[in-house]
């Protein structure tokens, strides 16, 4: 049978359209909402798109089906900071971008022109976006469209935000963020390139004292410092003598990087080879023993001070890479017969020296085995879980690892012989304009406070009370409630509104 689709379908569009079919006002019948996540118009309508508004759409006319008053409006995402990035970039005259809007998208000429300007950007996707969702016959009250910078739109996210600060959900203080060093913004998922959160955690620095100076050491497991037996560094990296907020460090150069977005003050003062520190002694702090720097390959100058503490008892790269500089370098064999792994938690189940029998199960080669990830996985959680420190651990002897963790770290920085890093966890992140992304410290800055336990609770509960389809993403839902903390809600640039008390 010859059917001509595209005639029904116009024949159709225009009926609704001359009834004004989808335009509602109040009435006796019972009401319904429609709302959906608004398109955000840097692009024309893809195929995303096509999915979201079709589930809206097929929801409208179903309750209208079973006799409902059904109001699905329209709104357009204008603020933001993928837009602004996109009009730098044109304004630029970045080649990649224009080739892209010109023949991916098919803008012409003339409008690719005015995309210097933000707002022309957004204006021309919105009605590209438009277009495509009236061709898509989607039921929408197009009397009812708006943008989030309308003047009235505007007016109900002032009180929203307002509604949050007297509720004390708006605080300001300093707090981490993902940040883009180019753009001088705070960046989320929404603002990177392949929609990456930025997500970060706190390693616990450790000082060891080196003639004059302090090598720190990163680690999620401060315990760890009673079972130190030597630091690694790696012999190929120039490492810098760096005077932080008064001290004097020996950092990878990425570090000092990393240390200044975290509000320190840095001053460059010399440089030093990996290769010059090894053999040499450092301090323990705490227990003031002396103990040999190694060198390791598996240590990167970009994660972490690039520098790391040895604990082979507990940590499998450090048994391994021990292991391995036995066999291959005859120089430090004097030294290495004098180390052996000081064993310093108790876990049921695992023997004195835990990480010897983790790479005896998982067959490792050497340092460079990929299953030394696993492994260090799998012991660590074990340990994390059900380790219980031994007497050779001060004041902390009985302790539970999974407790003890916070108590460690104020003994450490309430001496000054610990501090914090803030690392990306998933580094590389790009943001949108290209530039990689930092973990920084923003000071005196408004934030959303998602930490608060009280409101990540009301939120649980009335996560409870909707239905969620399918039901198998529900524990999403949980699991971003219960990490979100504290999150910057002003940005310095972009369309928006303003904070109604700090424009
Ligand atoms: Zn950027």
């Amino acid at each position: 049978m010859d059917v001509d689709w595209h005639a029904i379908e116009q024949k159709w569009r225009k009926k609704w359209n001359e009834a004004r079919e989808f335009e509602t006002d109040p009435n006796s019948k019972e009401k319904k909402f429609i709302t959906v996540a608004y398109p955000y118009p840097n692009s024309p309508q893809h195929i995303g798109h096509g999915r979201t508004y079709t589930i809206a759409d097929v929801h409208s006319r179903f309750l209208r089906m079973k006799g409902y008053n059904v109001l699905f409006p329209m709104g357009f995402h204008y603020t933001g900071t993928p837009i602004l990035g996109m009009a730098k970039r044109v304004e630029a005259g970045d080649k990649e971008i224009i080739d892209g809007l010109k023949n991916i998208y098919h803008v012409p000429d003339k409008d690719i022109k005015t995309f210097s300007e933000p707002i022309k950007i957004a204006n021309y996707f919105h009605e590209e976006i438009k277009t495509g969702m009236i061709e898509m016959g989607y039921s929408i009250d197009w009397r009812r469209e708006f943008t989030t910078i309308d003047p009235v739109y505007q007016k109900f996210i002032e009180w929203q935000i307002n509604t949050l600060k007297e509720k004390n959900l708006i605080i300001q203080g300093s707090h981490p963020v993902g940040w883009c060093p180019k753009d001088q913004n705070p960046v989320s998922q929404h603002d990177t390139l392949g929609d990456v959160e930025p997500d970060f955690t706190e390693y616990i620095l450790i000082k060891f004292q080196f003639e004059d100076f302090i090598i720190p050491t990163a680690t999620l497991r401060p315990e760890t410092l009673f079972g130190v037996t030597n630091l690694w560094v790696n012999p190929g990296t120039v490492y810098k003598k760096v005077k932080v907020n008064g001290e004097k460090w020996i950092v990878s150069a990425e570090c000092a990087n990393k240390l200044e977005f975290l509000d320190k003050k840095i001053e460059e003062i010399d440089e030093i080879a990996g290769s010059e520190l090894l053999g040499k002694e450092a301090k323990v702090p705490k227990t003031n023993r002396d103990i040999p720097i190694f060198p390791a390959t598996f240590v990167k100058s970009q994660t972490g001070t690039g520098i790391v503490m040895s604990v082979p008892a507990h940590a499998p790269f450090d048994y391994q890479a021990l292991k391995d500089l036995a066999h291959r370098t005859p120089y430090f064999a004097d030294k290495l017969r004098s180390i052996q792994p000081i064993s310093i938690i108790k876990t049921e189940g695992l023997g004195e020296v835990p990480a010897k029998e983790i790479c005896e199960k998982f067959k490792i080669r050497d340092q460079d085995d990929p299953k030394l990830e696993e492994a260090t996985k799998d012991l660590y959680s074990k340990e994390f879980y059900g380790g219980v420190l031994k007497e050779n651990t001060e004041q902390f002897a009985g302790k539970k690892i999974s407790d003890v963790k916070d108590d460690i770290k104020n003994w450490l920085i309430d001496a000054k012989d610990g501090d914090v890093l803030l690392e990306l966890n998933n580094a590389p992140v790009r943001c949108r304009c290209g530039a990689e992304c930092v973990v920084k410290i923003l000071t005196n800055q408004w934030f959303l406070n998602y930490g608060d336990k009280a409101w990540k609770e009301k939120a649980t509960k009335c996560l409870d009370r909707m239905s969620v389809l399918p039901q198998e993403i529900r524990p999403e839902f949980n699991y971003v409630i219960g990490w979100l903390r504290e999150r910057a809600c002003a940005r310095q640039h972009g369309l928006g509104t303003k904070l109604p008390w700090d424009k």
